[in-house]
């Protein structure tokens, strides 16, 4: 990857404290860094290999103490390096790397200055990007819902990388651990990429399971109530193996 700098220099091992000719080489890359990284570029791979975004579309961002660990703009998450970290501090100054962050820095930045996430991942999954175009509130067509905190809202529409459409996800996430960007994609976020991650696939599926319910002409799918959505996520607290 060090040959697509547009600085000219390989990355180097950043040891030297950050003196190189005309720009900053930032700190140092911590264990704990080298790690989340890899298990970042892990993780936007895995949107690309199960169908959930194409080609370099779609980022993924991991928080490590007060850094955030983004994928660099524009770049095939397999061509990704260990010496490609590409880290921002909360106010958004790179850190880490020379690569240019995603573009979607402020909607990944907005989510970690407002909630206790540590990952965040946004996709374009196409049947959760085909149901952002009609209707503001996916219906509660299955309990899942429930692990994404209730019925899930989408943001009004914005152009790609900017406050606005970071403003719009705040509000549509509110209570929520995941929402739909109209005429985008998703946003979901957790307190692991493996979590983030999964909200991402369970909100592409039952999407998709709400476009396959509403397609067979003359019928129209029943739908939870809230109460029954509230008590599913009561329930939800005590799902899976006891720790
Ligand atoms: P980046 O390549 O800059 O992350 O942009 C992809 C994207 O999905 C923008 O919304
Ligand atoms: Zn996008």
């Amino acid at each position: 990857m060090a040959e697509q700098r547009g600085d000219g220099r390989g990355a180097g091992d950043g040891r030297d404290g950050g003196r190189d000719a005309g720009q900053s080489r930032h700190r140092v890359v911590r264990p704990e860094e080298a790690r989340a990284w890899e298990e970042l570029v892990t993780t936007a791979i895995r949107t690309v290999s199960d169908g959930l975004v194409v080609g370099t579309s779609g980022n993924v961002s991991v928080r490590v103490g007060d850094t955030v660990l983004v994928t660099p703009s524009g770049v095939p998450y397999d061509r990704l390096q260990p010496d490609d970290v590409t880290g921002v501090g909360l106010d958004g100054r790179q850190v880490l790397g020379t690569l240019v962050p995603t573009s979607e820095l402020p909607m990944h930045l907005a989510v970690y200055r407002t909630t206790g996430a540590r990952a965040v991942v946004h996709t374009h999954a196409v049947h959760a990007t085909a149901v952002s175009t009609l209707v503001s509130e996916l219906p509660l067509i299955h309990y899942m819902a429930a692990a994404l905190g209730g019925p899930v809202r989408v943001a009004p529409y914005a152009t790609y990388g900017t406050d606005e459409l970071a403003e719009n996800m705040l509000h549509a996430l509110a209570d929520r651990s995941g929402c739909l960007l109209q005429n985008h994609g998703t946003v979901t976020h957790g307190a692991s990429l493996d979590q983030a991650y999964d909200r991402t696939a369970q909100l592409e599926w039952m999407c998709r399971l709400w476009l396959t319910a509403t397609s067979v002409p003359g019928l129209s799918p029943s739908l939870l109530s809230g109460e029954q959505l509230a008590q599913v996520q009561e329930r939800l607290r005590g799902y899976g193996q006891r720790r």
